[in-house]
């Protein structure tokens, strides 16, 4: 399994370090047969090569069965003719990466699939839900306002309906978005996962990161059906870059996810064994203040993260 590793700009060199040694020792513990290749994409290939995306780096990427991706500090970009590709959009758009899977785990664990309101956008999208429920508790929870944005959200509503007869074994709720916001805050147990368009994803999404203690903790992968890509949900955060107190916990997370992702789609049972190891030391460590960044009132370092994440990994 060839795995890209781009750490990106601000805090991601950082975060990625430790995303980075944790494959290589769920490599050795599980024998995964990985390949990571870390290569330079962001401003760090801006000075060097002059583009933010060098031709290089984008043709292993298609080639790539992942990708590991950094944050983007894209408002430090020059424009797109000076070599300013904001990297983020430019994987998305490029590898059609149609779904946004964001989980988080507030006092329940919940997972958002959020993708564009196009006809064949919204059944892309409620087809990688259900697939997810599947793999869960067979739960999907569809969030729209078809009562005000009739064409918008009802074009969305109708492809979940149409794609739920495929999936009979999966329970469909709708929530029309105002009540989510609020129920997630109130009764976050009662959703699994839960599809919405691509507005209502990224606001629900940052208050369930919030609630779930912080952008430090919320992970993201963009999936497509060729390609997919672990990229935490936060920014690159230039106020802490450099520093070694992010919180890599999100970048963590995110990998565990495309190893999960990896491992139902090649059917690799020790791959997506590693993915669902990887994610439960990485939350068992967030139990101690000793191994908790300092965003979540903690003492350790990122560095100190990635030092305990690997002795955990290899050792229990
Ligand atoms: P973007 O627009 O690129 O998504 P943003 O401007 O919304 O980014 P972030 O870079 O995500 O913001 O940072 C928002 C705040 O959260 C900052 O104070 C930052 O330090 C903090 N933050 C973000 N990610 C982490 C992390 N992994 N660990 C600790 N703090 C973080």
């Amino acid at each position: 399994m060839n795995i890209l590793i781009l750490p990106g700009d601000g805090i991601g060199p950082e975060i990625i370090s430790v995303a980075d040694a944790a494959l290589q020792a769920l490599d050795r513990r599980f024998s995964l047969g990985l390949e990571l290749d870390r290569q330079e994409a962001g401003l760090a290939a801006l000075k060097s090569i002059g583009t933010t995306i060098p031709d290089e780096v984008a043709a292993k990427a298609r080639e790539a069965d992942g990708v590991v991706l950094g944050p983007a500090s894209t408002e430090d970009y020059p424009s797109t003719a000076e070599g300013g590709i904001n990297i983020s959009a430019w994987f998305r758009t490029q590898f059609d990466l149609y779904a946004n899977i964001r989980p988080s785990k507030i006092r329940a664990d919940v997972a958002l699939a959020v993708g564009k309101a196009t006809t064949e956008g919204c059944r892309r999208i409620a087809v990688a839900a259900f697939e997810l429920a599947m793999r869960r508790t067979k739960r999907v929870t569809a969030v729209h306002k078809a009562n005000v944005l009739r064409h918008y959200s009802g074009l969305f509503l109708k492809q979940v309906d149409a794609v739920s007869v495929d999936y009979p074994d999966v329970t469909v709720d709708k929530v029309i978005v105002d009540a989510m916001a609020a129920l997630l805050v109130r009764s976050p147990e009662k959703f699994d996962v839960v599809v919405t368009t691509n507005m209502f994803g990224d606001i629900l999404s940052d208050e369930a990161a919030e609630l779930a203690g912080g952008l430090g903790l919320a992970a993201s992968l963009n999936a497509g059906d060729d390609h997919a890509i672990a990229q935490a949900a936060h920014g690159s955060a230039p106020d802490i870059a450099g520093q070694n107190i992010a919180n890599p916990v999100a970048m963590v997370h995110s990998t565990a996810m495309l190893l999960d992702h990896l491992g139902a789609k090649h059917v690799d049972v020790k791959l997506t064994k590693a993915g669902r190891f990887l994610a439960e030391k990485t939350d068992a460590l967030l139990v101690s203040e000793s191994t908790r960044t300092s965003d979540l009132g903690g003492s350790c370092t990122t560095s100190g993260f990635g030092e305990a994440l690997v002795a955990s990994i290899l050792d229990s």
